[in-house]
């Protein structure tokens, strides 16, 4: 059996990717970057979701000798062009302060009336194979933006994101519901037949 390596330190990531795979019929063994403590975590210099992920994913392929498989994801909002974006965790300034980022982007949309509050998650999921081969994909989970924080599940901007076709934020949909439709989903489901294709 063959082992693949994701390139994340969250185990609900890695539980996600193995049973959309498991899913699928491929039953690889998955192993997380915290495997190889020595190897450093990838400084992402990258201008694209998918630049991103394919940096990860090939460091981690070289390193390790292994597939590996890396995601890099955010909210991209219509009206400010796209932004957050590739600086979603890092919007307010501090990397990681889910609070902070999600005040300032409702701040910053203060004045923008509902009609115009579309925005999307978007997410790029890479394979790498040690010799250089390479691939990437994308989903998105499209939505509207609240003004105000709902809901208590999830992370980051899930309190403000509410999925069209619904009318509750992602932070109030049980985890099972939130993978389904997620943009995360959608890639790593998108990824299926690349690992069947370069990995067996
Ligand atoms: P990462 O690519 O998983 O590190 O996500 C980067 C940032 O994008 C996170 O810190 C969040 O701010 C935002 N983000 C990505 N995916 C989601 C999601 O599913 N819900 C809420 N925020 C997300």
């Amino acid at each position: 059996m063959t082992c693949l390596i994701l390139a994340t330190r969250n185990a609900g990531k890695i539980t996600e990717l193995h049973a959309i795979l498991a899913d699928a019929g491929l039953h690889h063994e998955l192993v997380g970057a915290d495997a190889y403590p020595e190897i450093p975590d990838v400084k992402e210099t990258g201008v694209t979701f998918a630049e991103n992920a394919l940096l990860k994913a090939h460091t981690l392929a070289r390193a390790t000798g292994l597939p590996a498989v890396a995601d890099d994801s955010g909210l991209c909002v219509d009206v400010l062009g796209g932004a957050p974006g590739i600086f979603s965790a890092r919007w307010a300034g501090r990397h990681g302060d889910d609070e902070a980022n999600l005040r300032l982007l409702l701040a910053q949309l203060s004045d923008i009336a509902p009609a115009h509050r579309g925005a999307h998650f978007a997410c790029a999921a890479a394979l790498a194979l040690p010799d250089g081969t390479e691939r990437v994909v994308e989903g998105h989970l499209r939505g509207t933006l609240r003004t105000a924080p709902s809901g208590t599940g999830g992370f980051g901007y899930d309190p403000i994101l509410q999925p069209d076709g619904d009318t509750r934020t992602c932070a109030e949909l049980t985890a099972a519901e939130k993978n389904a439709i997620s943009h995360r989903g959608h890639a790593f489901r998108a990824l299926v037949p690349v690992v069947r294709e370069l990995v067996g």
